[in-house]
């Protein structure tokens, strides 16, 4: 029946296909059926274009905040496809739960949507946030690295999945307070000096939270000689 009606709606011209993140019979102009296309809409607007910030307005002008202008973060811009809320939450946990099968090809075409929107320079190569291996033996596989690969592909530039390495096994950091992070994951990651030397270099997270991590990643990548560090994460908490 449904291959019946897949058929007749080829011939009418109709692209009926299902919603990668729904699976209902999507009509749209994009690939999502028009519900989920409102749920995962990339935030325009109201945001710091230095360290993502979200700010009330969603209609407002990016701007850089406070914090950035006094204390501008080691890094030059954060690109993010939305707040961490609703539905964009529900398919980065089902992403990181799954093994990284769940909706990886939706998502990665979010976070490379996200380098087209919001990234000014171009970059000479994808570097993601590492797990230490201990964690990775447990989880199986790296979020950050499926993500980084997809980001790579569609900037044809290479991913050095080992030009940063998480030398020091930590604590989770979600019961921490920002402080406490940001101790929590000092000195915990090492660069290879020779591979990032004068690079720009693009660091790839699916979830900026206090950007505890994101700060120490950056300043060992720069350490080593980085050129410039940019980073991109799908999406931003509300801070
Ligand atoms: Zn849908
Ligand atoms: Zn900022």
């Amino acid at each position: 029946m449904l291959d019946r009606l897949r058929t007749l709606a080829r011939r009418a011209g109709l692209a009926a296909t299902r919603c990668p993140a729904c699976g209902a019979l999507a009509h749209g102009e994009g690939p999502l059926c028009e519900r989920c296309a409102e749920r995962l809409a990339p935030r325009t607007g109201g945001y710091c274009p230095v360290c993502g910030e979200i700010f009330g307005d969603d209609s407002a002008v990016p701007a850089v905040c406070p914090d950035c202008l006094h204390e501008p973060p080691p890094w030059d811009r954060l690109a993010f496809h939305a707040v961490y809320a609703g539905g964009l939450r529900d398919l980065i946990l089902h992403f990181k739960f799954n093994g990284g099968y769940g909706h990886s090809r939706l998502l990665s075409d979010l976070a490379k949507g996200a380098a087209a929107r919001h990234l000014t320079e171009p970059v000479d190569g994808v570097v993601p946030v590492p797990l230490h291996r201990r964690r990775l033996a447990w989880r199986g596989f790296n979020q950050s690295s499926e993500l980084g690969r997809a980001v790579a592909r569609g900037l044809g530039v290479p991913l050095w999945n080992r030009a940063l390495e998480r030398t020091r096994y930590t604590q989770p950091q979600t019961r921490l307070d920002h402080k406490e992070r940001q101790a929590n994951i000092k000195n915990a990651f090492a660069a290879d000096t020779a591979a990032m030397r004068g690079k720009r270099v693009l660091l790839v997270d699916d979830v900026y939270t206090t950007g505890a991590t994101l700060r120490e990643c950056a300043r060992t990548l720069k350490r080593a000689g980085a050129a410039g560090v940019d980073v991109l994460v799908l999406a931003r908490t509300m801070s």
